[in-house]
């Protein structure tokens, strides 16, 4: 048996054809949605998110500004660009790539954005929203995996669904989401005991770890969604996932490649909430 592959760039399309309305009705009321992001020092990784994040706004309509900052910006400083940009009317949506240099406190920076341009969803406002049910933004990446869940016939609702990691950006979120879908849920972390025992009952498996193939298709159930969140250079240097995508394409009904997968998503749904966040000034006021 062969899994269906879950193609990111090819869902990403259908709904960036889905947001040109949006865009045209913003433009018609003489607003361009537009993103800023911050990048502090030269991690060869950010910077390729950064690129990347900005070429598809561009290529969108959209503005993007990317603004770099040495690696030995204050964190003082960081914070006060924010605050600028807050009270920036003309800019719906700001980003901090991370990870930031060590001298710099993550959580302190993220508390600074205003959390109605929060549009990574991060800041604790939207992070406690979204655990009592009511979201505003939807962290990009666990929003772009329900998107790619929904493209299959798996019924969220009842189903038995795993996550591996419970980071606050991907593990936790993307649980909280399938929680609120009406899944059973379980986080599995590095203390897991039998991880496979975990994995073999998932439904719905999400691996987000950060270890190149952890995952075999021996851990995995027939015919289940598998969603490999991670990002590695394998040891033949070519970027793969967490999982074995060669066993487990055995094994799954439904499996996203890396690269190709859930990454593509990330950026559409980063797209999503800028416009959502453009949009929302219209009603503020
Ligand atoms: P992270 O903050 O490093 O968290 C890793 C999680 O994995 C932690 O909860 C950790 O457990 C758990 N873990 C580590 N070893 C484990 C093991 N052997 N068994 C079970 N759990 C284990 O990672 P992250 O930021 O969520 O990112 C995870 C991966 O996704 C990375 O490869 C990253 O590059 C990738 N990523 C991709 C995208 C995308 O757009 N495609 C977006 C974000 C991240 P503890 O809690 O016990 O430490």
């Amino acid at each position: 048996m062969n899994a269906q592959i879950l193609s990111g760039p090819a869902i990403a399309e259908e709904i960036k054809n889905e947001l040109q309305p949006r865009i045209e009705a913003l433009k018609a009321k003489g607003i361009i949605p537009s993103l800023t992001v911050i990048l502090v020092g030269d991690d060869p990784a950010s910077q390729v998110y950064v690129n990347n994040k900005h070429n598809t706004f561009i290529k969108m309509g959209l503005s993007s500004q990317v603004e770099r900052f040495p690696s030995d910006l204050s964190e003082k400083a960081l914070c006060q660009r924010i605050q600028a940009l807050n009270q920036d009317p003309s800019v719906h949506g700001i980003l901090v790539q991370l990870p930031l240099p060590k001298h710099i406190n993550p959580q302190k920076v993220i508390a600074t954005i205003d959390p109605n341009k929060d549009v990574d969803g991060f800041h604790v406002a939207n992070a406690g929203a979204l655990m009592i049910g009511q979201p505003k933004f939807i962290p990009c990446t666990p929003y772009g995996i329900m998107k790619m869940i929904e493209k299959t016939n798996v019924t969220v609702r009842g189903a038995e669904a795993v996550v591996i990691g419970a980071s606050n950006i991907v593990g936790k979120p993307i649980a909280l989401l399938l929680q609120a879908a009406g899944a059973t849920v379980t986080i599995c972390n590095s203390k897991t005991k039998d991880l496979a025992a975990h994995t073999k009952r998932a439904d719905i498996l999400v691996v987000a770890v950060g270890k190149p193939k952890m995952i075999t298709g021996d851990m995995i159930k027939p015919n289940s969604v598998v969603i490999d969140v991670g990002i590695n250079r394998g040891e033949d240097g070519k970027l793969c996932g967490d999982v074995d995508e060669e066993t487990a394409k055995e094994v799954a009904g439904y499996i996203t490649p890396v690269p190709g997968g859930v990454g593509v998503m990330t950026i559409t749904m980063l797209l999503v909430n800028t416009i959502e966040a453009a949009e929302k000034t219209l009603t503020t006021f």
